[in-house]
């Protein structure tokens, strides 16, 4: 058994944290959010009162916290991670964050000499849940192997992508191509259905075609053809138009700041950051075809 700590028990890391506790691990956890403490000790983790009294004893720090800033002020504030951790721990930030807050944060922890990684995930609550989340992990060869049996906890695949910060490069390169090939598969599908050719049809054609991508045959924004797809429950995500949004958003920060066209990932960003601010940020992102059909 090891000693794990667990900070930010939202929707995803409330079933991540559980999972830890399911195979034997003592964790302790903090959120500042009382019910989400309440939900994983009734699982069995321990409560913690602060970040620094749920990481003074542990073996390995998980994270997952909404956006960088909460990051930052978790590893790097007073009382924080680096400040109150024990000598020789490792560090799992598992969060969604910019490449340069990942990058920030992992040199501050190598420097204070602790083993980081930065490991967002993909997959949604589901996976969380069910411990079959994907990671895309970020740090050194020792961070890596010292952070590897935590993960294989929590998900069925773990990545290494190489250097601090990798992690996020993938996740937000991933994520970029997603928002712009569900657009362009949306567009298809309208286009097709518009000029008198049912989505079926379309799907049965296009899928085993040149047009063939997984915003089609795992997620298509048409209801009817794949059954297990948002469309055909009202487009309730899934994944959300604002978590898509946030990728986003970072992965254009991340193409400014390196100097890097990125002419579709901007319009997508703009697409979706439209439905947003229309209301329909909690929509799953296939719903973007609902636009396309002038229904939002
Ligand atoms: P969430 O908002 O449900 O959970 C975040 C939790 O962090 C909240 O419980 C909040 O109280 C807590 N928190 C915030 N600041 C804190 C602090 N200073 N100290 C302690 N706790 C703090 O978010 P989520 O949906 O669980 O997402 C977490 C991360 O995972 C995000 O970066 C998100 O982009 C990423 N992600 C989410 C999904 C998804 O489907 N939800 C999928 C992939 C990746």
């Amino acid at each position: 058994m090891t000693q794990i700590a667990f900070i930010g028990l939202g929707n995803m890391g409330g079933g991540m944290c559980q999972n830890l506790v399911k195979a034997g691990h003592q964790v302790h956890a903090f959120d500042l959010n009382a019910n989400a403490i309440a939900k994983v000790v009734e699982a069995g983790a321990i409560a913690a009162g602060s970040v620094a009294e749920a990481v003074k004893d542990a073996d390995a720090v998980v994270t997952m916290l909404p956006a960088g800033k909460h990051v930052k002020s978790v590893y790097l504030g007073d009382d924080g991670i680096l400040s109150a951790a024990k000598p020789g721990a490792v560090l799992l930030d598992c969060s969604t964050i910019a490449v340069e807050d990942a990058r920030e944060t992992a040199h501050a922890a190598t420097d204070a000499s602790f083993l980081m990684v930065d490991a967002p995930v993909s997959g949604g609550t589901a996976a969380a849940d069910a411990g079959t989340l994907t990671f895309m992990v970020g740090g050194s060869e020792d961070a890596f192997n010292a952070a590897k049996p935590v993960l294989e906890v929590m998900g069925q695949k773990i990545v290494h992508a190489g250097a601090s910060g990798n992690g996020q490069v993938a996740k937000i390169a991933n994520n970029m191509l997603l928002g712009i090939s569900m657009i362009g598969t949306a567009e298809a599908f309208n286009l097709a259905e518009s000029l008198g050719l049912d989505a079926q049809t379309f799907f049965d054609i296009s899928s085993t075609a040149s047009g063939q991508c997984w915003s089609m045959t795992s997620y298509c924004p048409a209801p009817g053809p794949v059954e297990t797809a948002p469309s055909n429950r009202e487009y309730r995500p899934g994944f959300a138009v604002d978590m898509m949004l946030k990728d986003l958003r970072l992965a254009a920060n991340a193409a400014n700041s390196a100097d890097v066209e990125s002419p579709l990932g901007a319009m997508a960003e703009q697409i979706y950051a439209a439905l947003s601010e229309s209301g329909h940020g909690g929509l799953d992102f296939s719903g973007v075809i609902l636009r396309l059909k002038k229904e939002l």
